[in-house]
């Protein structure tokens, strides 16, 4: 039997189900993949900046992450040499297989179609056009047909790859754009009294080492007991090409011989799961967006930078944008490349001086050199503590 969607959507991630709701609330039919079976697991920091909160308002879901959630007040900022500072700052932060689980229970509830344990394998591509997709469920092969095809398969998207137009009008300024991070939760952290009050006032930890090359460190109180129980997400990020092979195991100890309060922090903690590895790019890596008959979102897209973009607000302003998109061209009937194009890549791309400044802006606080000295000043100075690192992090 031949099977025709409006719309199928590659990967339910934030992107892929934020998407999935927007347009099945707006009417369309959608069918919703994802290989794994949920709830899963995805290696992230589980910070939750204020972009993604509108769009979890919009679908009813800020009552439940602030069920499942900590929220994060300030950021102890610390440098290298070991001076630190306390910054204002305000996410929630949850386990991203909570958050992606009421994700997708938003798109279900608006009708879309969920099929999780369904590997997409392959595009269908007929004359340079994506038609649908083939896939292997339950260890059967099939191929479901759609008018578009969004791809919201995440970082270093295989499919996205097959498509064959990776580094297309990459706009590098500094550093390599491709990053590794790694993390882990642990139990038992002691956040210290003064300084994490309870579920609504936590702080999470944030830090610059010079073996993190083009990255840093954190330590982030998530879940609704994150600080009653010290539960933290705690991981590192690096840029892959300035280093290779670092590991969080290996960092962490070294990290402490420098800070002693750091030390003291996991003094009695228990790892409690593995540390969990991935592959990120960032907005100045990678540039594709869409072709005929499809469209890519979130990190499939790299439309992140980490620290000044983050990757969840990212991914889900994407996921609007692309629904948008998708219902003109449904209403247009056009799925062309031309008409793709129009429609979204204007909603998703930055501006390039803006993104240049922030860019060369986080490789400078990356700068050991430059961040131990910023940091050291911050200490005494509460005027120079909000106003210039405070600034950024917002
Ligand atoms: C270590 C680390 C820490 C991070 N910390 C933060 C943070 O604290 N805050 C923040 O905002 N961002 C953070 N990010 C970035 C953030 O995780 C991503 O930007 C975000 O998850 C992107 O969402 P997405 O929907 O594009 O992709 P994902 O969330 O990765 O979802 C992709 C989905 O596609 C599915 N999939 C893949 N291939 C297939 C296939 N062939 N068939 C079917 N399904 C498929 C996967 O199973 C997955 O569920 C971090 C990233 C890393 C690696």
């Amino acid at each position: 039997m031949k099977i025709e969607r409006d719309v199928i959507i590659v990967g339910a991630g934030i992107s892929g189900s934020i998407c999935a709701a927007y347009l099945a609330k707006a009417g369309a039919d959608v069918l919703l993949l994802d290989k794994e079976v949920f709830p899963r697991d995805k290696a992230c920091g589980d910070i939750l900046r204020e972009g993604v909160m509108t769009h979890l308002a919009r679908l009813d879901l800020v009552d439940r992450l602030d069920e499942n959630s900590t929220l994060l007040r300030r950021l102890h900022v610390m440098s290298e040499n070991g001076s630190e500072s306390i910054i204002p700052f305000e996410a929630y932060a949850a386990p991203r297989f909570q958050v992606d689980g009421m994700l997708v229970d938003a798109a279900i509830n608006r009708g879309a179609e969920f099929r999780d344990g369904c590997r997409v394998r392959k595009l269908i591509v007929e004359n340079g056009w994506v038609k649908g997709v083939q896939i292997r469920e339950r260890g059967v092969d099939s191929e479901i047909r759609g008018r578009l095809v969004i791809l919201a398969d995440g970082a270093g998207s295989v499919l996205s790859g097959d498509l064959g137009h990776h580094e297309e009008n990459a706009e590098r300024f500094t550093g390599s754009g491709t990053y590794v991070g790694e993390r882990a939760y642990f139990t038992g952290i002691n956040l210290e009294e003064v300084l994490a009050k309870g579920q609504y006032n936590a702080y999470g930890a944030f830090g610059f080492h010079k073996k993190l090359k083009g990255g840093y460190y954190w330590i982030v109180p998530s879940g609704r007991n994150g600080v009653k129980d010290g539960y933290c997400n705690v991981g590192i990020l690096y840029d892959s090409e300035e280093q290779k092979n670092v590991k969080a195991s290996d960092i962490f100890p070294t990290l402490f011989e420098k800070n002693k309060r750091l030390a003291a922090l996991f003094l009695g903690a228990r790892q409690v799961s593995p540390w969990k590895r991935a592959k990120l790019q960032d907005v100045t890596a990678v540039k594709h967006r869409c072709g005929n008959g499809y469209l890519i979102i979130g990190d499939a897209g790299s439309i992140m930078m980490p620290f000044l973009k983050d990757g969840i607000s990212a991914a889900a302003d994407s996921a609007e944008a692309a629904a948008i998109a998708a219902k003109a061209a449904i209403r247009a009937n056009d799925f062309s490349a031309e008409y793709l194009r129009e429609e979204y890549v204007p909603r998703v791309e930055p501006d390039a001086g803006r993104l240049k400044f922030e860019r060369i802006t986080a490789e400078s606080l990356y700068d050991v050199t430059v961040s131990n000295p910023m940091i050291a000043r911050m200490v005494n100075n509460p005027t120079y503590t909000d106003r210039v690192l405070g600034e950024m992090f917002k």
